[in-house]
């Protein structure tokens, strides 16, 4: 495994000197070995404040310290224990969360990973967790998509916190309205019933994070945390990429 890790950093500094990688924000060549974004731009990404923070819904408030409970989460107490997103949907973090996820900019992975990665060791205690689960996909999605986004950010955040990465763990079932456009409520209407666990026995007395693209309301990844406590998980964390401005 070390082996072939070595071979790998040493094909992509190679790659690095014969086919310099362009920044996918200014085109410039990026200074950063094997990643697609440069440090200037890297720079002017919004990522989130890890601290003031809603210790369960991970909503930021201005000028607060330290961890709170916000009033969404007392008052509609989402299936998850906690969750943190790396950066603001919005912007050039914006552009390059869609790129990945709407115009399969694989590419693009190693960089979003760095983002999950550093959030996760900020806000968790990696050592806690027992299993990396990927937000599935409706298999419509999959069908269009020809993957599933979330799987492939999935797999090697779990390789970096040496965690295994569950397969056919979960899936969704019936067919879900789009999210977007509806409201709060609606949302969480919509998503209700919409996963179930194949494998129980996986997450069975098991801390299990959800790594997942774009929370918005937050109601899917309730509902998912929801199915995986059904099901006999003890806790259930989740990390996403970004955080839409809505939220
Ligand atoms: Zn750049
Ligand atoms: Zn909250």
């Amino acid at each position: 495994m070390r082996e072939s890790i070595r071979r790998i950093c040493l094909l992509d500094r190679l790659l690095d000197v014969i086919w310099p990688r362009r920044c996918e924000v200014c085109g410039r060549p990026s200074d950063r070995s094997a990643r697609y974004i440069c440090s200037d731009c890297l720079n002017r990404i919004a990522f989130i404040p890890v601290n003031g923070c809603c210790r369960r819904c991970g909503r930021d408030a201005v000028g607060l310290d330290g961890e709170f409970l916000c009033e969404d989460c007392r008052v509609f107490r989402p299936g998850f224990d906690r969750v943190a997103s790396a950066v603001r949907f919005d912007g050039e973090a914006r552009e390059l969360v869609n790129a990945f996820k709407f115009r399969s900019s694989m590419w693009l992975r190693n960089d979003l990973v760095d983002w999950l990665e550093g959030v996760l060791r900020a806000r968790f205690r990696i050592g806690e967790i027992d299993l990396v689960l990927p937000m599935p996909s409706t298999t419509a999605r999959l069908w269009n998509r020809g993957c599933n986004q979330c799987g492939v950010l999935a797999r090697p955040l779990a390789r970096r916190i040496g965690k295994p990465c569950g397969r056919f763990v979960m899936r969704r079932k019936g067919r879900p309205r789009r999210q977007g456009g509806l409201g709060e409520a609606e949302r969480r209407e919509n998503v209700i019933g919409t996963f179930a666990v194949v494998r129980p026995s996986q997450v069975r007395g098991r801390t299990v994070l959800v790594v997942d693209d774009i929370m918005t309301t937050g109601s899917t990844l309730s509902e998912c945390a929801a199915e995986l406590k059904r099901a006999g998980a003890s806790r259930v964390w989740c990390v996403t990429l970004a955080r839409s401005l809505r939220s």
